[in-house]
C-alpha cells in the first residue's frame, strides 16, 4: 500500500467513524431531569427528558405553585376562599375555566360529581383532620345547600347561592397536569411523565420511543400493583378509598369522597377507579364521579362514553377493564379481570 492509498484509507475510516458518530448522536436519548414537589397537599414527581430540563422543571414548579394559590380552600386569599367567603368574587381566568369545566362534569354525571359538597367534607372532618361521624340531622341540613346548580360563572365572576361553599379538590390536580403538559409541549418537550399524587399524565412516549408503563396500586396492599398500563400522551387518574380515610368508632372505613345524594362517604362497591383519556381535568372529574356512582352505574356510564377508558376495582379486588385499553393492561399474578365491551 503506497502513501496515497494509506491516506485515502485513513480518510475513508474517519468518514465511516464520523457517520457512525452522527448516527449515534441522532439515536442518543435525551437526559432525564427529575423534581419532587410538595403542593396541593400531595407529593408530586416531575420527570422531563430534555437538554433544558432544569429550566423547564423550574417553570413547571412555578406554575403548580401559582395554581395552588388560586384553588386552595385553606388559603384565605385564594380565588375559591374569596368565592366561599362572600358568595361571589371576580377570579382569575384559570379559576373561571376550571369551575366552568367542573360544572359540565357535574351535569354529565348527574350530580355524582358536585363541587358544592364542601360543607359536608368539613362536617366529616376531612378538611380539618378532626374526623367524626356526623348526626343524621346535621347531614340532612347540610345537604340542603349542596347543589352545583347554585354555582354560576359570568364575566369572570364566580358566584354561589344560598350560603353554599365549593371545593375543587376533585378536579384541581387534573387541571394542573393539563396545564403542565401544555407548558412542556410549548417548550418543545417530546418526552415527560408527571405524577401529581396519583394523577399521572404523559407527554409523548419514553425517550426510547416505547410507551410509558403506569402501575395501578393494589388498594389493599400499597407495596404492590394490581396491573400496569401502557400509555402514550395520555392522562391516567385514580380515585380510591385507601389513601384518605378514617376508621369510625363503629369500625367502618370512611373515605374522603362524598356521595352528594346521601351526604356520606361513597361506599358503592368500588375501592378504586382509574380513568384514562386525553384530558387530565376530565379524567380527574370522572374518576371521582365514577367512584361515587359505584360498580353498576359506572359500568353503564362507560358503555355510553367511549371517549374514555377505565379500570374499575371492586370490593373483591376484581378488575373491570374497558375494551379500548384491555390489550395494554398487564395483570399482576393472582388478579382476575372482566372486559367491559362497548363496540358492536
Ligand atoms: P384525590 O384528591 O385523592 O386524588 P379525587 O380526585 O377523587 O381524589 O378528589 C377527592 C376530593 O374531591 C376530596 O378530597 C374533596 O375535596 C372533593 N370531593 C369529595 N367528594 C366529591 C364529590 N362527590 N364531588 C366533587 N368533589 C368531591
Ligand atoms: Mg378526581
Amino acid at each position: 500500500m503506497n502513501i496515497n492509498m494509506k491516506v485515502r484509507t485513513a480518510i475513508l475510516c474517519m468518514t465511516i467513524f464520523a457517520v457512525a458518530l452522527t448516527g449515534c448522536s441522532i439515536k442518543k436519548e435525551k437526559p432525564e431531569y427529575k423534581r419532587d414537589v410538595f403542593a396541593m397537599d400531595t407529593y408530586m414527581v416531575l420527570k422531563v427528558y430534555d437538554e433544558n430540563g432544569e429550566a423547564i422543571l423550574e417553570s413547571a414548579e412555578a406554575e403548580i405553585k401559582r395554581l395552588e394559590m388560586l384553588f386552595s380552600v385553606t388559603d384565605e386569599k385564594s380565588d375559591i376562599s374569596r368565592i366561599n367567603g362572600s358568595g361571589s368574587a371576580q377570579v382569575s381566568e384559570d379559576t373561571v375555566k376550571l369551575v366552568s369545566e367542573a360544572l359540565v362534569y357535574c351535569e354529565k354525571t348527574d350530580g355524582a360529581l358536585d363541587i358544592t359538597v364542601y360543607p359536608l367534607l368539613r362536617e366529616w372532618g376531612f378538611t380539618t383532620g378532626k374526623y367524626q361521624i356526623p348526626e343524621d340531622k346535621d347531614i340532612t341540613a347540610l345537604l340542603e345547600g349542596v347543589d352545583y346548580n347554585n354555582v354560576t360563572v359570568e364575566d369572570g365572576t364566580v358566584s354561589i347561592k344560598n350560603g353554599g361553599a365549593m371545593d375543587l379538590g376533585a378536579v384541581a390536580k387534573g387541571y394542573t397536569s393539563d396545564r403542565i403538559c401544555s407548558l412542556l409541549r410549548e417548550q418543545s418537550v417530546s418526552s415527560a411523565l408527571i405524577n401529581l399524587g396519583g394523577n399521572v399524565q404523559a407527554v409523548g412516549t419514553k425517550p426510547d420511543g416505547s410507551p410509558w408503563k403506569v402501575g395501578i396500586e393494589d388498594p389493599k396492599d400499597n407495596s404492590r400493583i394490581v396491573c400496569s398500563l401502557k400509555i402514550e400522551d395520555k392522562a391516567v387518574v385514580t380515585s380510591g378509598n385507601y389513601e384518605r380515610y378514617f376508621i369510625g368508632e363503629d369500625g367502618r372505613r370512611y373515605c374522603h369522597i362524598i356521595d352528594p345524594k346521601t351526604g356520606r362517604p361513597a361506599d358503592n362497591g368500588l375501592v378504586s377507579v382509574t380513568i384514562v383519556g386525553e384530558s387530565g381535568t376530565a379524567c380527574d372529574a370522572l374518576s371521582t364521579a365514577l367512584f361515587v356512582m359505584g360498580k353498576e352505574r359506572a359500568a353503564e356510564f362507560l358503555e355510553k362514553h367511549t371517549e374514555i377508558e377505565a379500570v374499575l376495582i371492586d370490593d373483591d379486588l376484581r378488575l373491570y377493564i374497558t375494551d379500548g385499553i384491555s390489550e395494554n393492561v398487564e395483570l399482576s399474578s393472582g388478579i382476575e379481570s372482566t372486559v367491559i365491551k362497548r363496540q358492536g
